[in-house]
């Protein structure tokens, strides 16, 4: 049974040698616990933050310690009146081949519903996330104009097409062209900023939204945020849900600045946990089904193969390297 180990904290962006590979023993479940063997894991920005040694929404992990990522897997062996032997699951469990948990915290997968491995994505945790963050926070309207910041991603990509489907406008930010094609040519983004390329972000915004913003998506922080908030409308709604370019920041960033544009505007700026609709999960993953299913909703996963290749598909995360949801398939 081979885990991924946290080796060392990181000082700025990780590198391999903050992990370590271990073997063991595979785990026998206790009583009411259920053993999984990983199909796919789920790298997460998140992540980074369980890394550090500082208290956010996210418990840190210890050094020494095997890591956690949710999971899909086939259940083994099951000491749960739910589960039995064959069936799939999902869960909060480990970077782990194998791994025990109580079959009280695992859910199960469908596979008729959708592939499997969709229960870490467009079905799960980061789908769950753009379903609430769009409809509670961001709150699009018909004619709104939306920006969405990490817009190819496996939060990013759901946000937008969301958007479109309450009628609005739906401009996406992200690092490479071939992400920009994929938003407006398959998803609907009715236009794209590659914010690699562009020469002035504002200026970049301005052209792309020339009726201004009316709800800003922000999974990534910095500079294209300090963009978006320049072009906020009168009563726009910001969803804070990510600033994954300041992840990696070993200076404390600049605070929130050009402030006093939200006095003009009286523009409303809310971070969003998607913990905090966990009584409504079921209802999020019966639309975001429905919408796969009639083909609302397209999603994209970028597949690593290999369960030793798990600390470069989190890695690439931090460059851009994943399209739509980034997972690893163990062999
Ligand atoms: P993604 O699938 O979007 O992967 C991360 C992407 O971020 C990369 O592909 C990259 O795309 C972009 N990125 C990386 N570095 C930078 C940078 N310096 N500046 C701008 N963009 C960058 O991840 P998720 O969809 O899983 O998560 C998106 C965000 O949402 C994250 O910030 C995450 O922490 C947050 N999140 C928050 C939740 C909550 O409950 N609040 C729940 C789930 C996620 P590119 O090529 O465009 O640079």
């Amino acid at each position: 049974n081979r885990q991924w180990i946290l080796e060392s904290r990181p000082t700025g962006e990780p590198t391999m040698d903050n992990f370590d590979l271990r073997e063991s023993e595979i785990p026998e479940p206790d009583h009411g616990e259920v053993l999984v063997e990983s199909r796919y894991l789920s790298v997460d920005p998140y992540m980074r933050g369980r890394m550090r040694d500082a208290e956010s929404y996210a418990e840190p992990w210890d050094v020494g310690d095997v890591m956690q990522a949710g999971v899909v897997g086939d259940v083994v062996e099951s000491n749960h009146p739910e589960f039995e032997e064959g069936d799939v699951a999902t869960g909060n469990l480990r970077w782990a081949e194998y791994a025990v948990a109580d079959g009280d915290d695992l859910q199960p997968v469908d596979p008729d519903l959708a592939p499997v491995s969709t229960a870490l994505g467009v079905l799960g945790m980061p789908g769950r996330t753009a379903y609430f963050g769009t409809l509670e926070v961001a709150e699009p309207e018909p004619g709104d104009t939306v920006l969405v910041s990490g817009a190819a991603g496996a939060v990013g990509s759901v946000v937008g097409q969301i958007s479109k489907l309450a009628g609005a406008r739906v401009v996406g930010i992200a690092g490479a062209d071939e992400k920009i094609d994929w938003l407006t040519e398959e998803l609907g983004f009715d236009a794209g900023i590659n914010y690699k390329e562009a020469d002035n972000l504002y200026a970049a915004v301005g052209e792309a939204c020339p009726d201004g913003v009316d709800a800003y998506f922000d999974n990534v922080g910095g500079e294209i945020t300090d963009a978006a908030f320049a072009h906020l409308n009168v009563r726009a709604r910001v969803a804070v849900c990510g600033q994954i370019s300041l992840y990696n920041a070993t200076e404390r960033p600049m605070g929130p600045r050009k402030l006093a544009g939200l006095i003009e505007t009286r523009a409303r700026v809310e971070g969003l946990l998607v913990r905090d609709w966990a009584g409504r999960f079921g209802e999020a993953t019966e639309q975001l089904a429905e919408w796969v299913q009639t083909g609302d909703v397209q999603y994209r996963e970028t597949v690593t193969e290999g369960f030793e290749n798990m600390p470069e598909a989190f890695l690439g995360l931090f460059d851009g390297v994943n399209i739509g949801k980034q997972l690893v398939e163990v062999e």
